[in-house]
């Protein structure tokens, strides 16, 4: 396989850094060294100590849900995030970071309100957006 169809991916349970073809992104891919799932279309929660191990290795569009247990925009719109990420499975990594527990990720990105979802390429951010949306609305502004 040439290193052009395939895609790193890093295992967000044992930092593993997995190559996976392309063509199978969506067919459940498992990681190499501990045989969990890599990229099983649920949103992933990560935290300050993995964030960046995961995101910054991974070569998927990486989308961010920064929320807190405390906004109800943030918790209303948690279905929506779980579906898209359902719909953009293999083309994308959705993770969701708890703000309050997890500052020193959101202090990185100055988010200032939340809900906001970044889309992140290789941990640099290439776009943002505030505020609850619905399925549809996250899978279309992903644009992958
Ligand atoms: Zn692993």
């Amino acid at each position: 396989m040439d290193a052009s169809n395939s895609t790193h991916v890093a295992c967000p349970h044992c930092a593993a850094l997995n190559r996976i073809p392309s063509a199978r992104l969506a067919e459940d891919p498992v990681c190499g060294r501990c045989g969990q799932a890599l990229l099983d279309g649920r949103p992933l929660a990560l935290t300050d100590a993995d964030f960046e191990r995961v995101v910054a290795r991974t070569e998927l569009p990486v989308i961010v849900d920064l929320w807190a247990p405390w906004c109800g925009p943030c918790r209303s719109m948690a279905p929506a995030f779980e579906q898209a990420a359902r719909e953009l499975k293999g083309r994308a990594l959705l993770v969701k970071v708890d703000t309050d527990a997890n500052p020193h990720t959101a202090a990185r990105f100055q988010v200032r309100s939340i809900p906001t979802l970044l889309k992140l390429q290789q941990g640099r951010e290439v776009a943002r957006l505030s505020g609850a949306m619905p399925a549809a609305q996250i899978v279309r502004w992903a644009g992958v």
